[in-house]
């Protein structure tokens, strides 16, 4: 089912996470025991995420470095089919970046999550590599996630990269895109990536997830400042419990967000990293009930690998 249809289905709040595909070498089991404890309390949808290749260096026997291309997380497009298989009743929701695609293999992967089943598509940029200052896109590929949903959109048309082909089908995809309450990294102000973000929703996408936030008046100022905008779609918050002290530098850092100065404290108390743990789920708890009060259609959180949090915060609040 697309999320748009079911948001309108229901009258109350859901809950939707997000799956990190697991690094290399690892098992699927490893996706279920994050997803399994979350299942009771009937997730709406479950996005898994897309990396990038990224380029490492390794040192040969003679000392000299060998360049070579990995991607640490492979696995979305078996994933969501792992999960779809495993849990009928849950949407998922693959994540498909412009980083690393051509026009060409974006079809590809559409044709693939068209065959799977899959209904819905979270359409980003993605990141740069940790080796890259800025993005690049391949070379035929998506420079920013507008293009990619007009792509997608162009597909639920029946309009394929190759003009000449005939009957082809009409995909039906509810594409969503990311929003940040904070601004994202590089724009210069909030004003211009509104302007952006206007440009993914005109382009076709039917939802916005954000970026993570720990100070709930972001969001509410996000929504206000999205509506002036003539933004009407829903806008999905996304959550992450604090789980360390060293989240309280790294967060900031990765996904330029701020931390409350009353967590900050909270969390500079606390004697070791369970407290901290303790008072990320306390947190996570309030920005929920919270949330949930103004109307919020669903609340998603981010894994990150853990989902006890994520589980002890649904209780609470489901
Ligand atoms: P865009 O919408 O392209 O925006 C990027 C920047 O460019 C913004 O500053 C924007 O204002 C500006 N911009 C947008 N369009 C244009 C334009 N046409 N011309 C000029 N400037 C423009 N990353 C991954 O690699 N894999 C994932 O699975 C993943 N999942 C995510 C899930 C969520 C909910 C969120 C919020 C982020 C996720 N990310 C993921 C991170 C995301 O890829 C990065 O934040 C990335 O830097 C920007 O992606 P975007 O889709 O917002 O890009």
């Amino acid at each position: 089912m697309r999320i748009t249809d079911l948001i309108l289905k229901s009258n109350k709040t859901r809950f939707s996470f997000e799956l990190l595909p697991p690094l290399r070498g690892n098992n699927i089991t490893h996706i279920y025991r994050i997803t399994d404890p979350l299942m009771e309390f009937n997730p709406s949808f479950i996005n898994v995420t897309y990396h990038q290749e990224e380029v490492v260096y390794k040192k040969r026997e003679n000392g000299l470095l060998e360049k070579k291309t990995v991607r640490k997380r492979p696995g979305t497009v078996a994933i969501s089919a792992a999960i779809k298989y495993k849990y009928p009743s849950v949407e998922v929701v693959p994540h498909l970046i412009c980083g690393g695609f051509s026009k060409e293999e974006t079809e590809y992967a559409l044709i693939d999550f068209h065959y799977l089943g899959i209904d819905n598509i979270l359409a980003l940029r993605g990141d740069a590599p940790k080796n890259q200052r800025h993005f690049i896109p391949e070379k035929n590929g998506h420079a920013h996630a507008d293009t990619l949903v007009a792509q997608i959109t162009a597909m639920n048309q029946g309009r394929y990269l190759d003009e000449e082909l005939q009957g082809t089908f009409h995909t039906n995809f509810c594409v969503g895109v990311a929003g940040y309450p904070e601004k994202h990294i590089e724009s210069p102000n909030q004003a211009y990536d509104l302007r952006f973000l206007k440009e993914k929703i005109d382009a076709g996408a039917e939802f916005i997830i954000t970026q993570m936030f720990f100070d709930n008046q972001r969001y509410f100022d996000f929504v206000s400042a999205c509506r002036n905008e003539g933004i009407t779609v829903p806008i999905i918050p996304g959550l992450k419990p604090l789980c360390s002290l060293r989240e309280i530098n790294v967060l900031p850092q990765v996904f330029n967000i701020d931390i409350p100065e009353s967590l900050v404290r909270e969390a500079l108390k606390c004697k070791n990293n369970e407290e901290v743990f303790r008072l990320g789920v306390e947190w996570g708890i309030a920005q929920s009930k919270e949330l949930m009060q103004s109307g919020v259609p669903v609340l998603h959180y981010f894994t990150v690998g853990i989902s006890e949090n994520i589980r002890q915060i649904v209780k609470a609040v489901f």
